[in-house]
């Protein structure tokens, strides 16, 4: 605001910070895939992801927590220390930053952390997103399936927002093992809510699954997730494993193999598009600070 008067400028700058959050780096992917590593104003790191596709989508991935207290064996976030939960500001700040570059049109609550834990926030974040040009329609949450929040989503939220279920296994002992969260929310009870969505919302859900090499990616776990789940109601998203040190993904082959038995049971599939590893700032790998 070149009118005002220097002095008047700087005093702005100091009283009236343009943004929580202050960018500390950024890389860009070969695939034009962007990862910015932010710092909140008491010094936590918080990572954000746009991703650019060939057919104009330009999808934001956001945080709602610096870090994650969960502890899901695949995820790089669980692994690094857990800050806090984000501010409503904090999380629009993420996606203020990438449309002063250029415009965004969706935008889906899978960077770090676990969204129904900090449900204010991020709900009230999701509520002026259409002001940035991204509506309710394509705006995704994504959760394990953590249960008030999940219920508060279900029973309060009227505007047609998406909803993702990470599930990476359907029976509950081999998913306690992968995601300890389980433990405390067994996976039925989620899908129950769900299917409550569902009902009330006429949209479905989709269910995302990890495939780890040798851990959860027979044609049997295909046929118990087959099982678990009705098509009327789930979509499921296949996501090949990015590494983060622990386990093997699954081959190609064996990917298309699990897709097929979701498909013979009327499931719609879909394997999901990776993008950024080269940046690590594909699913699973955000996590800065180490
Ligand atoms: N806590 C929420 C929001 C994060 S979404 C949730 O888990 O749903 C991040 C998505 O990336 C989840 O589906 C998660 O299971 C998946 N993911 C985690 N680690 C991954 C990895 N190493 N490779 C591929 N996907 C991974």
């Amino acid at each position: 605001m070149t009118t005002l008067p220097k002095a008047l400028r700087s005093d702005l700058a100091e009283s009236v910070p343009f943004s929580t959050l202050e960018v500390v780096t950024e890389r860009e992917s070969e695939d034009g895939t962007v990862k910015t590593l932010f710092r909140t104003a008491d010094g936590h790191p918080v990572e954000a992801v746009l991703m650019r596709y060939r057919d104009g989508r330009r999808s934001l991935c956001l945080s709602s927590q610096s870090g994650c207290p969960l502890t899901c064996t695949f995820c790089a976030t669980g692994a690094m220390r857990f800050g806090r939960n984000l501010t409503a500001s904090e999380i629009l700040d993420q996606a203020l930053h990438f449309r002063r570059r250029e415009s965004v049109n969706h935008a889906v609550y899978m960077g770090m952390g676990e969204p129904f834990l900090n449900v204010d926030a991020v709900l009230a974040s999701a509520m002026r997103l259409p002001d940035l040009g991204i509506t309710h329609r394509r705006t995704t949450i994504s959760t394990v399936g953590w249960m008030p929040g999940l219920r508060r989503f279900v029973d309060d939220v009227e505007q047609p927002i998406r909803l993702a279920l990470s599930i990476h296994a359907a029976d509950d002992e081999k998913r306690s093992v992968l995601m300890p969260v389980n433990v405390r929310y067994p996976l039925a009870d989620v899908l129950a809510e769900c299917r409550r969505y569902v009902e009330l919302r006429r949209r479905k859900v989709f269910v995302e699954y990890v495939l780890l090499a040798g851990v959860n990616d027979s044609q049997a776990d295909a046929r118990v997730l087959a099982a678990a789940i009705d098509g009327r109601a789930f979509k499921v998203n296949l996501i090949p494993y990015n590494p983060t040190g622990v386990y093997e993904g699954s081959s190609r082959e064996t990917i298309e193999r699990f897709k097929a038995v979701l498909e013979r049971a009327r499931i719609p599939a879909t394997v999901r598009l990776t993008r950024g590893r080269d940046i690590e700032a594909a699913c699973g790998q955000l996590a800065s600070a180490r």
